[in-house]
């Protein structure tokens, strides 16, 4: 089943080779790795320079919550990749989520992680993301047991699909993200810890803040399994999904895992709506 599998993506390649979203240009494409942004065009995607606190959406250092928005939400801050009025971005993400086009992820983590690397001056949130990857050599950072002993551990965590989204899509594109993300920077990645409970509307289908808030409270519990607990108490954990709106998803998912035990929580997503 798996060759024949390949046998088509083999002949769909060729009969209806990937372009560029940004330049058009045809693309060589070796999977699992599938570009469908070209490294030219991907050069030219401007990654967002100041962040905003997720909460406000005014200016905040690194994207970190204002100390009076924190009643706000549960979330420590929020780091946006980019900006959602790039066609290219946009043309990605809208093929990725309602396309079903899975490969997209591979482009969109790679501006993920241009974002998270090219960034001017790294605080608390490249702390976070960079605790295993050394930027010098681009590999696994080696500590010795006293330091293992003292750094705290980060968690990549994806923000969870229903059941029936799930079965409907085919995937859920914050766990495709995540593994990049993950793999990239040598952190551990968990699907297994956070779950939605009930199939909420879509976000971005209701305009009302409130009513936003109304839908997706308690729509997410950590699994009941204890060593998943012990698994996250006082490590750090980063939430990702591809796109954010008003923050309250990603807010309603770090309620929970701070209520479990973990230490810090942060979203990143590629752009914000
Ligand atoms: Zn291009
Ligand atoms: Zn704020």
């Amino acid at each position: 089943m798996k060759i024949l599998l390949k046998a088509k993506n083999f002949i769909l390649d060729i009969l209806f080779p990937i372009q560029c979203l940004g330049c058009g240009v045809e693309l060589e494409n070796l999977e699992p790795k599938k570009r469908w942004v070209c490294p030219e065009c991907l050069k030219k995607i401007k990654t967002r320079k100041d962040q905003d606190c997720p909460v406000c959406e005014q200016f905040s250092e690194e994207g970190r919550t204002h100390y009076k928005c924190k009643k706000e939400t549960a979330l420590d801050g929020l780091w946006v990749a980019t900006e959602y009025k790039y066609e290219v971005v946009n043309e990605a993400i809208h093929k990725f989520k309602f396309n079903f086009v899975k490969d997209i992820s591979f482009s969109l983590s790679e501006i993920l992680i241009k974002s998270i690397l090219e960034t001017e001056e790294y605080g608390d949130f490249q702390d976070l993301v960079l605790v295993n990857f050394s930027q010098e050599s681009g590999e696994k950072k080696v500590y010795t047991e006293e330091e293992k002993n003292k750094k705290a551990e980060t968690i990549i965590v994806p923000v969870p699909l229903h059941k029936k989204r799930y079965n409907w899509r085919g995937f859920n594109q914050a766990f495709l993200l995540s593994e990049y993300i993950a793999n990239k920077f040598n952190l551990e990645i968990c699907d297994n810890l956070l779950f939605r409970k009930r199939n909420t509307k879509p976000q971005t289908k209701i305009k009302s803040m409130g009513e936003r808030k109304e839908n997706i409270k308690g729509a997410f519990f950590i699994s009941e399994c204890l060593d998943v607990k012990n698994l996250i108490k006082n490590k750090n954990i980063v939430i990702v999904d591809d796109v954010c709106t008003t923050s309250t998803t990603l807010g309603e998912c770090a309620k929970e895992l701070k209520k479990a035990g973990a230490k810090n929580v942060w979203g990143l997503v590629v752009a914000r709506r």
